[in-house]
């Protein structure tokens, strides 16, 4: 089935905890992403044969399951032990387009899983299963989903007993900067120098030693989140164990595409001061990079030296998010002059713009755009100066997405999945694969949410 090559288990032993997934009750399919399965170099009918590796009930040939370690910050505040406390890397399977990570979230308890169950509730398999194959198909660096299992048991939630289930998650790695961080702590200099070399190995073969890797992963994050930024984008846990060094998007827990656009829009119901809000994740991804220059201080030689040039090179992310920045709002835009898409999210936040239809508008419809404002006087004045730079409408189709999941049709097929009807989940799924033009199928999904329907909170 999976071609294992596990290069993390031959890493030191006190970097994991080796120990197969837990079994569940009753296992059922709830998603083969087919596609996936074939773009790694495998059967998909085979795979669909095999319930019971993606339920964890079997254990693979080749495969080395092993509960990872890491630490981190969880909004600022440090945590000295998290890990996988309810997942499990299976091991690295060797597919056409190179090394991925094949993983089990929800499949019980590990030494990591402090006061947790180690399972994971089917509506937060259903929202990751959907958003990372959404970013996937808006073509944002992320993990991605192959499989995912009802598990015919309940886990128990804040809101009473819920069904439970497993995700099959596909990445880089899970190498975070958490995983740096739990080396530092510790004062395993060793183990810093054997994860970093693994790490620049399979992430960044050309860059060379801690400084090359900060370098690497500096560049990697100031993409990533000016890439989320521009789809309207909200992580919503952007603690350092949930930063990859690979540049993926990972742990799609209370996260969202905002629909009307608030540059300080969060979702999360833990984050009550604002700290993971859209507009603030280039800071938030800066202080997460200084933790992992902090945490690969001891590599970089003599400290008051290491210190100064890792503050330095850090000093440098504003320039590469700016970049990143630029280049994403001048493709949105068609135009690249940032003060005028600046001009333009200024219009947006005062008239309550739907962030999505507001740029596709202009794309595909300029006409239509001033119907996504509440009073259009500003946006006509702008329009008339954007006109007349000519925009880039080729630029502006491959960088306005038609559709992105909104919230309260990822909380309808969760609300269904919960009773047993997995319709509306495989229809919002194969809305999303291709969100680049305007379907028949579709146009329920472009609709934002009216009042009742509106969703101002999701949950891990
Ligand atoms: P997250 O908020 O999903 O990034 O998880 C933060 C930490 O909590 C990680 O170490 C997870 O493995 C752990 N965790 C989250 N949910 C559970 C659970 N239900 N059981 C055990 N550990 C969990
Ligand atoms: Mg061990
Ligand atoms: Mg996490």
């Amino acid at each position: 089935m999976f071609s294992f090559d596990n290069s993390y288990a031959r890493l030191p032993e006190r970097f994991f905890t080796r120990m197969p997934p837990t079994p569940v009750s009753a296992p059922s399919w709830v998603a083969l992403n087919a596609g996936l399965a074939r773009d790694l170099g495998l059967d998909p009918d085979e795979l669909r044969g095999a319930l019971d590796v993606f339920a964890g009930n079997r254990v693979p040939d080749g495969a080395a399951p092993l509960a990872q370690l890491y630490a981190g910050h969880q909004f600022g505040g440090w945590s000295p032990q998290l890990g996988d406390g309810r997942a499990l890397l299976l091991g690295e399977h060797m597919g056409p387009q190179g090394r991925v990570d094949i993983q089990l979230k929800g499949s019980g308890p590990t030494p990591y899983s402090r006061m947790g169950d180690g399972r994971a509730a089917l509506g937060p398999v259903i929202r990751e299963y959907v958003l990372s194959e959404a970013m996937f198909a808006l073509g944002v660096p992320t993990t991605r989903a192959l499989a995912a299992v009802a598990t015919g048991d309940r886990v128990l939630r804040e809101t009473g007993p819920l069904p439970g289930g497993v995700l099959t998650r596909v990445a880089a790695s899970h190498i975070r900067v958490g995983t740096f961080q739990v080396y530092a702590a510790r004062e395993d200099v060793d183990g810093l120098q054997a994860l970093l070399d693994h790490t620049l190995a399979r992430h960044a073969p050309g860059a060379e030693g801690p400084m090359g890797l900060l370098r690497h992963a500096m560049a990697a994050q100031a993409r990533l989140v000016a890439q989320w930024m521009g789809l309207g984008f909200i992580h919503g846990v952007m603690n350092t164990d949930n930063m990859t060094l690979s540049g993926e998007t990972i742990d799609y827990g209370p996260c969202a595409f905002m629909e009307v656009y608030r540059p300080d829009m969060v979702f999360s119901s833990i984050d009550q001061f604002g700290r993971y809000a859209w507009k603030n994740q280039p800071d938030i991804a800066l202080w997460n990079l200084a933790q992992l220059a902090t945490a690969l201080l001891p590599l970089m030689g003599e400290r008051q030296a290491a210190v100064a040039e890792a503050t330095e090179v850090l000093e440098g992310f504003a320039a590469l998010h700016e970049r990143e920045w630029r280049a994403v709002m001048a493709a949105k835009i068609g135009v690249s002059d940032i003060g005028l898409a600046l001009e333009l999210l200024d219009i947006m936040a005062e008239g309550q713009a739907d962030f999505t239809n507001m740029f596709r508008a202009l794309t595909v419809a300029p006409d239509t755009a001033r119907d996504q404002v509440i009073d259009a006087t500003r946006l006509g004045d702008w329009m008339r100066r954007w006109q007349e730079a000519d925009p880039d409408r080729d630029a502006m189709a491959r960088a306005n997405p038609a559709i992105i999941p909104r919230n309260h049709r990822v909380e309808e097929a969760i609300a269904a999945a919960y009773s047993g009807d997995f319709a509306p989940f495989e229809a919002l799924n194969a809305v999303l694969a291709d969100p680049w033009h305007e379907t028949e199928a579709n146009a329920p999904y472009r609709r934002p949410a009216t009042d009742d329907e509106r969703v101002i909170r999701t949950f891990c």
